[in-house]
């Protein structure tokens, strides 16, 4: 049976059982449950359900791999791990990550101003706050404010600029003083889509020049003592650990020869994040080459020996992983509000009282399709079709026939793919891909897969239910932008398959999976579609919870967000309405409380689903 690469991409978060994907956890609830339960309540439209304690599931592990690495290795330094920021800013994910957390010291890494005032009014006392990424004088004063405040704060010099920036404010003001971190230009690129972010020639860091250059300023300052971190990051989604090896080598030593420059206050290597999680559905170990196991081993083993050879004390380790906490919280659900072929309905057929003869012949070999016949048959029919066609454009079937035999023929091979499910052959394989379902999903991909337009992502995606038939139905899934760029296309190398259900008789949902990473404040409103309406599921021994309920913002929001006026724009139209003329009162006062109605709805789509 298909399990759409569950073994895969879940890392035994969910299961199949009787047919529907659970969450594998305490009591295991089906996700269709928790969405009929939503949804029971008039909720339409695409649903994003966040699970913390997927996230607490993410946190222990980082640590207790990183504490398993340090006790088998005798590292003498302690492990470290903020979340940054940048991977997702939600509130209830924010929230749920900094509860989780709680027990760990879990802290928060800022890359912008915004992020900075965000992390300062959610880090929980005593956990750290690191902050990377480019700083005016106003961030770096902010980095006072922090400490002066109580934040274990460390403001990481991105260039030269931003140390004389530091030093110019503490000779300005009282405040206390940050701590002073500083990320190192990589001579080793990173690997992955986003490896910019390491090399030569990357965005960031400071090169060997520059970081003697800011030892000897921080002297002259009499700030050396403020300097604590060493940082790097190497890019996101991680592919192979070769370059981070390097990468631990180089900031290895540069930390080694900075403590004997007289850095007596130098005591942590930052490795940033870029751990990777794995979305594919189909290979195993596709998007990485190794495990966390492998990957927190490396680190500590590498440090210690560098360390160790140069007879230093080893460096506290801190991460700054991002995606492999919180992509698996959030898991998005969409409502199929249509499939394409469903206009071929056996129910649509209209015979007339005479038809054409292979017409007749069709409406036979459906009738008497079976196990033993149906290759042979299904060529009859494919061989009919092609006459009836011709018939059709020489003029001697008309459309009704022409109607007819369509639906006759996607009836004969859809019966004879599911006839041999067991074993296609190649050429009903090749069937199966040209008789592509087209899914039609109440959802943005704009909004809420982003990745998937800007970098082709793949995400894993599978139906919530059904899962004790075999899919057949060879997909693409079409969203409701008007914009040919929203399309998951049928990829023959890493294809899906979909159910073919009768929407007219039940619903039919899709779960997108490993979307809780980057996904929310990337996505945009293209079409003025928004952020999908969001809830947050606790789960424990015997019941679960759904809290935290957002839901999507009303059109009038939407437009209020823009910039318009909202009450301008409903009294626009209600004025409009109230003026016209030629109806009743009493149709008019209807329909204008209907128009209210839909100003005050989220802008998805109602129909049926
Ligand atoms: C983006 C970023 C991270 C997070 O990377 P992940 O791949 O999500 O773990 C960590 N540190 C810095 C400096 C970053 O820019």
């Amino acid at each position: 049976m298909n399990n759409f690469g569950l073994d895969i991409w879940a890392n035994n978060n969910f299961i199949i059982e009787d047919g529907q994907i659970k969450l594998n956890y305490k009591c295991m609830p089906s996700i269709l449950q928790i969405v009929e339960e939503i949804r029971s309540d008039n909720v339409k439209g695409p649903i994003l359900l966040r699970f913390p304690h997927l996230i607490k599931r993410q946190i222990k592990t980082l640590y207790s791999y990183f504490d398993k690495a340090i006790q088998h290795n005798n590292y003498q330094g302690s492990f470290n791990a903020v979340f940054p920021l940048k991977v997702n800013q939600f509130p209830h994910a924010v929230e749920a990550i900094t509860s989780q957390g709680a027990t760990y010291n879990y802290g928060l890494e800022a890359g912008s101003k915004a992020e900075l005032i965000l992390a300062m009014s959610k880090t929980p006392n005593g956990a750290n706050i690191t902050v990377n990424g480019f700083k005016d004088k106003e961030m770096i004063t902010l980095g006072f404010i922090a400490a002066q405040s109580g934040h274990n704060i460390t403001l990481t010099i991105e260039g030269l600029g931003e140390l004389e920036t530091i030093i110019e404010v503490a000779k300005e003001c009282d405040l206390k003083i940050p701590n002073i971190g500083i990320r190192i230009r990589l001579h080793s690129a990173g690997s992955g889509i986003w490896a910019k972010s390491g090399g030569m020639d990357a965005k960031f860091g400071l090169t060997s020049t520059e970081i003697i250059e800011a030892v000897n300023q921080l002297k002259e300052a009499k700030l050396l003592d403020c300097l604590s971190m060493i940082h790097f990051h190497i890019g996101s989604q991680m592919s192979d650990i070769a370059p981070l090896k390097k990468a631990l080598r180089e900031a290895g030593n540069i930390y080694a020869e900075l403590r004997k420059m007289g850095a007596s206050k130098l005591n942590s290597i930052n490795i940033g994040g870029g751990l990777a999680v794995e979305y594919d559905q189909h290979t195993h170990s596709k998007s990485r080459n190794y495990s966390i196991d492998e990957f927190s081993s490396s680190v500590v083993f590498l440090l210690g020996e560098i360390m160790n050879a140069k007879n230093v004390k080893h460096p506290d380790i801190f991460t700054e992983s991002g995606r492999f906490i919180v992509a698996s919280h959030a898991v998005l659900i969409t409502p199929v509000l249509e499939l394409f072929t469903q206009d071929y309905q056996e129910k649509l057929l209209n015979f007339k009282t005479v038809n054409p003869p292979l017409i007749e012949e069709l409406v036979e070999l459906n009738k008497l399709l079976n196990n033993t016949n149906c290759i042979e048959y299904l060529h009859d029919a494919l061989d009919h079709m092609e006459s009836l066609l011709t018939l059709f454009d020489l003029g001697y079937i008309d459309l009704q026939d022409r109607s007819n035999a369509e639906i006759l023929v996607h009836n004969i091979i859809k019966r004879a793919l599911y006839l041999k499910s067991a074993n296609p052959t190649d050429e009903l394989e090749q069937l199966q891909v040209k008789l592509q379902e087209r899914y039609l999903i109440n959802a943005s991909i704009f909004q809420s897969l982003p990745d998937y337009w800007g970098l082709n992502q793949h995400f894993p995606v599978m139906p919530l239910h059904h899962l004790n038939t075999q899919p057949l139905r060879a997909a693409s899934l079409w969203d409701i932008t008007c914009d040919s760029d929203g399309e998951i296309g049928f990829n023959p190398d890493k294809p899906l398959y979909l159910h073919d259900v009768n929407l007219d008789e039940e619903d039919y949902f899709l779960g997108f999976f490993n979307v809780g990473a980057y996904q929310e404040t990337l996505g945009m409103n293209h079409n003025l579609f928004t952020h999908p309406s969001e809830y947050t599921v606790y789960i424990n021994d015997t019941d679960y919870k759904i809290t935290n309920k957002v839901e999507s913002k009303s059109i009038l929001d939407i437009l209020e967000s823009l910039g318009y006026n909202k009450n301008i724009v409903s009294d626009k139209l209600k004025n409009d309405l109230l003026a016209s003329k030629f109806i009743t009162e009493k149709e008019k006062n209807d329909t204008l409380a209907k128009l209210e109605l839909y100003l005050d709805q989220n802008g998805y789509l109602r129909t049926t689903n």
